[in-house]
């Protein structure tokens, strides 16, 4: 076997948010000689846009929102106008019916019609009268604050769809840490006080580049490289050379099939915390391997589908909350931008599906998963088959870090194991193990990159970069 040997300052691996992140900063502050690896063959990680004759497709929808300040001003400058707000609507699908999200308070009332109403006070006041136990998983948080009926409604098959495990195996710090905005006292209050046009209608907005998600992390990497940083894509890392906690070396399968042996002063990692243990070598101690086997990552499934037809639904996603689909959310990338679809007579549509590699959704052919998302559109009423034009489908492994009750002693391990290299920072998402947003990751290859510098305010903690989520949308960025 010929291995060529190549050598840098820097090595970045994974070129998602975190990297090219981390790759900007250290080429804006003269640091050049880098080599930026990736295994796609475009930038940007979970965020990059995927083009098929002309359509583009994010990998399941991407809002871009952040309370950081110099994040939001770096993603301005870049883009500029390409940069713009959105207005959104999103909206749950729950038992044939769509309800508003965020959870608004008149709309859950009348749509869930007289019964089903009362069934959400009095559970909730029955929760209330009891006595409180400590709640311990995220089943027993939700029940124990909005009582068992919106819990099902509005929590349960969803949270289940894209953990792929059962409410009461997540803990409680989870829930609380993500549940924010959804006050049943202002749902009681607004049925039988005031009246639901009365309600204020809020509008909330996030911004986004108008060529997709990804166009962000291209225009980032665009600047890197133009200032002299190498970028090698198509390219898979399969090994790291350690020796006295430091990384020597990492071993590389180069786009045409050659080996190459990358040594580097520093490495920054964003590639999947895991998967950067199994690869090291000599192997870890049998506690670091157990730590490793103990995590485990959501997978992910896309089917994208082109569409004859426009103005099909008004949002930008849907939460699929109802068991009768296995798709969790959907997409529909024309409401994030016009230029999306590349013809304004069709729609650029995405299913997604949450997994585990050994689920049988994951193990379903690509026809099969397309038959699957063409027949549950259509059952929701939104597309009919024969409009598809076009389809196929993505997989993302590793796309989502799973807190499972119990994994933090693991989790703790692993860090306090990472932390013992000198050379290597780990930062984003799969590569600490982290339930991050886009600004969070770009927010750690940042910090990475001034940990290395040394700058002032450095050494940053990278593992306390603050996690957000899904649920819990904050409103700071409200219109009225
Ligand atoms: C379905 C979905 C929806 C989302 N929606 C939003 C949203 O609305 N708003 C938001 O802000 N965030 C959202 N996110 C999160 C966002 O995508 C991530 O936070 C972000 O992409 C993480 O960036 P990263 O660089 O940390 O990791 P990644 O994007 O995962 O990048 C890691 C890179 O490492 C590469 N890599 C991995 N292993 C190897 C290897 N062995 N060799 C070489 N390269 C390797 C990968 O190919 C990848 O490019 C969403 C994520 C998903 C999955």
């Amino acid at each position: 076997m010929t291995v060529e040997n190549k050598s840098y300052e820097c090595c970045i691996l994974g070129a998602g948010p975190a990297g090219v992140g981390a790759a900007l900063e250290l080429t804006r502050r003269g640091t050049t000689n880098i080599l930026i690896i990736d295994q796609n063959t475009i930038v940007g990680g979970l965020a990059r846009t995927e083009k098929v004759d002309g359509a583009r497709f994010d990998v399941g929808p991407h809002r871009f929102f952040t309370k950081n300040k110099e994040i939001n001003q770096l993603w301005h400058d870049l883009l500029k106008e390409d940069f713009y707000p959105v207005s959104r609507l999103t909206r749950i699908y729950y038992n044939h019916r769509y309800f508003q999200y965020p959870v608004k308070a008149f709309d859950v009332l009348k749509k869930l019609g007289g019964i089903e109403s009362l069934q959400v006070m009095s559970s909730y006041l029955l929760t209330h009268l009891q006595p409180k136990k400590e709640a311990l998983t995220f089943e027993d948080w939700v029940t124990q604050k909005f009582g068992r009926k919106l819990y099902e409604t509005f929590f349960k098959t969803y949270t289940e769809k894209i953990w792929g495990i059962p409410c009461k195996e997540i803990g409680a710090e989870w829930a609380a840490q993500r549940i924010k905005g959804l006050d049943i006292r202002e749902v009681i209050k607004n049925a039988l006080i005031t009246s639901g046009q009365q309600i204020k209608t809020l509008v909330e907005e996030f911004d986004y580049p108008v060529l997709g998600a990804g166009q962000m992390y291209e225009a980032m990497c665009d600047e890197a490289v133009s200032k002299g940083a190498e970028l090698m894509l198509g390219a898979k890392v399969v090994g790291f050379e350690q020796k006295d906690n430091r990384i020597v070396s990492v071993e590389v399968k180069a786009p045409q099939g050659q080996t190459i042996k990358v040594e580097a002063k520093q490495f920054f990692s964003s590639i999947p915390m895991t998967h950067f243990f199994k690869m090291l070598a000599p192997e870890e101690s049998a506690r670091v391997q157990q730590a490793v086997d103990a995590l485990y990552y959501r997978d992910h499934i896309t089917v994208n589908l082109l569409v004859d037809g426009k103005d099909l639904f008004p949002d930008q996603w849907i939460y699929l909350h109802s068991q009768d689909v296995k798709a969790a959310r959907l997409a529909n990338y024309n409401n994030f931008s016009s230029r999306m679809s590349g013809d304004e007579n069709k729609t650029a549509l995405s299913i997604e599906y949450f997994v585990f590699q050994d689920d049988a959704e994951w193990k379903m052919s690509d026809q099969e998963l397309i038959d699957l998302a063409k027949q549950e559109i259509e059952y929701l009423k939104l597309v009919k088959q024969e409009q598809v034009e076009k389809a196929w489908v993505l997989r993302e492994t590793e796309a989502y870090p799973v807190y499972y009750m119990g994994f933090q002693p693991h989790y703790d391990l692993l860090k306090n194991r990472a932390n013992e290299f000198k050379n290597i920072m780990l930062m984003g998402r799969g590569g600490m193990y982290k339930y991050n947003n886009q600004d969070h990751s770009i927010i750690s290859g940042i910090l990475a990159a001034r940990n290395y510098l040394r700058l002032p305010g450095s050494p940053y903690d990278l593992w306390e970069i603050n996690v957000d989520a899904e649920y819990c949308e904050s409103s700071e960025r409200v219109s009225s």
